[in-house]
């Protein structure tokens, strides 16, 4: 810590500096310059000379080290892996994406939304079993039933599960039924809660307050971590701010800061960051790109009619595109942790049998592939060789029959979106061939000048 004088301070002042800072066990050295002195207090405890900016001549005190010890980088240059159940958070371990619905709202809702995340490929599953809405009419939460369901859907899935606590009484609860305790944006500055939280033995997502800046989120952490408690996990979900076309705003900036201050695991909540479905998919691939540890994601079988949160929530299916998104830039790297949990007993053999007629198929669908781009550049050979050889109305009447020409499990949709692949891929073909043919058409011209 520096404290700078004014350049008017009288000698008795300076003294009275000194004098305050020894008599708290702290060292000061006082260095005079032309203008104004300035002292340097060194010691473990500068809370204890927290009031120096107060004393006579004093123009400002400034602080060199981090307020928060054991969040800060500074003093932990490790990065803190937190391990959950067999999963684990933080230091170059895959993007673990945790998903579920907003509230637990019933056992149908909560196991048919397990099933899904799971299946593709979630490794933690939420649910909202205390809901701390912002109006008092609206849905509360089932409560402890729902920390029961959840605890049922942990083990028939074997998903960790998280949810949302608000009252510090309710700890032994949380510790019997969840694998980790998340404090809410607007408990984030419940130090009675943080205190309790830091008594639990599970770990805690700490989600960042509403108008809490990057500080006063970390002194947050520093209270469960001084309370006992070494498993913090810190959640982006959006801040207040004049912008409206948002619910809060997403600041990602908050990742890189965060990593450069503290050891502590972060992961970004896009759904509450956005408040709208459409914008959670990108914010969650910005999260993510941007070096966050993990995702949590609002997924609701019916979106439309969820008892709370409908509107940034994924259905089924824009959540299982979400995840092949994260898998394909990489991301996410496994298809799913852990088995699904037999429903019918195939034995592995004949699934063997049945993985290898899927190879057979697919090679002969890749000749098949390349024999129909052979066909293709043909055809634009025949018409103009430097033109892209599709036309736009055969496509068209293509996709119309590809779509409704065959019968079995994939639907007119999932066709069309399989020979648009296709063509797209095929327009690609053309249209580097063209390319060539125009380069080799100039450097026949240049040649023959
Ligand atoms: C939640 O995760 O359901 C929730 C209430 O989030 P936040 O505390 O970020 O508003
Ligand atoms: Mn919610």
């Amino acid at each position: 810590m520096i404290v700078v004088m004014r350049p008017t301070a009288t000698r008795d002042e300076i003294d009275g500096v000194r004098r305050t800072v020894e008599e708290n066990g702290l060292e000061a050295f006082i260095s005079v310059g032309e203008e104004r002195t300035v002292i340097g207090v060194v010691g473990s405890d500068l809370e204890r000379v927290a009031h120096l900016g107060t004393l006579d001549g004093v123009e400002q005190v400034i602080r060199i080290s981090s307020p928060y010890k054991l969040a800060s980088s500074e003093h932990q240059v490790e990065r803190t892996r937190v391990r959950i159940n067999g999963v684990e958070l933080g230091l170059g371990q895959e993007l673990v994406v945790m998903a579920g619905p907003c509230a637990v709202e019933s056992r149908e809702q909560l196991m048919e939304t397990a099933r899904c995340v799971k299946r593709e490929g979630a490794r933690v599953l939420r649910g909202g079993a205390f809901k701390p809405r912002t109006s008092p009419y609206s849905f509360q939460g089932l409560g402890l039933p729902a920390l029961e369901l959840l605890h049922e859907a942990h083990d028939t899935y074997g998903l960790p599960v998280i949810s949302e606590i608000v009252d510090p009484t309710d700890v032994p609860a949380f510790d019997e039924h969840v694998d980790i305790i998340q404090v809410g944006a607007r408990n984030m500055a419940n130090f009675v809660l943080l205190k309790a939280v830091g008594q639990s033995r599970r770990p805690v997502l700490l989600k960042r307050g509403l108008s809490a800046t990057i500080e006063e989120w970390l002194l947050a952490a520093e209270y469960i971590l001084s309370a006992g408690n070494p498993n913090v996990i810190l959640c982006e979900r959006g801040i207040r701010t004049f912008e409206t076309a948002t619910r809060n705003t997403l600041d990602l900036s908050a990742v890189p800061v965060l990593r450069s201050r503290t050891h502590l695991p972060i992961i970004v909540d896009p759904s509450h960051g956005t408040g709208h479905r459409a914008l959670v998919a990108p914010m969650a691939l910005a999260g993510a790109a941007v070096g966050a540890d993990g995702l949590i994601i609002e997924v609701h079988p019916d979106p439309a009619n969820a008892r709370s949160d409908g509107d940034q929530s994924l259905s089924f299916d824009e959540f299982g595109t979400l995840m092949d998104e994260l898998r394909r830039l990489q991301f996410v790297r496994t298809a799913d942790a852990q088995p699904m949990p037999a429903t019918t007993s195939v034995a592995s053999g004949e699934i063997e049998d049945v993985r290898n007629r899927i190879d057979d198929l697919d090679a002969r669908l890749a000749e098949m592939v390349q024999e129909r781009a052979a066909l293709a550049l043909e055809v634009q050979r025949r018409r103009e060789p430097t033109a892209h050889g599709h036309d736009v109305r055969r496509e068209r009447a293509l996709l119309e029959r590809a779509a409704t020409g065959t019968t079995g499990p994939m639907s007119p949709v999932e066709l069309t979106m399989v020979f648009d692949a296709l063509l797209r891929a095929s327009r690609s073909v053309q249209r580097r061939h063209a390319q060539s043919a125009t380069e080799a058409d100039a450097a026949a011209a240049g040649s023959g000048r």
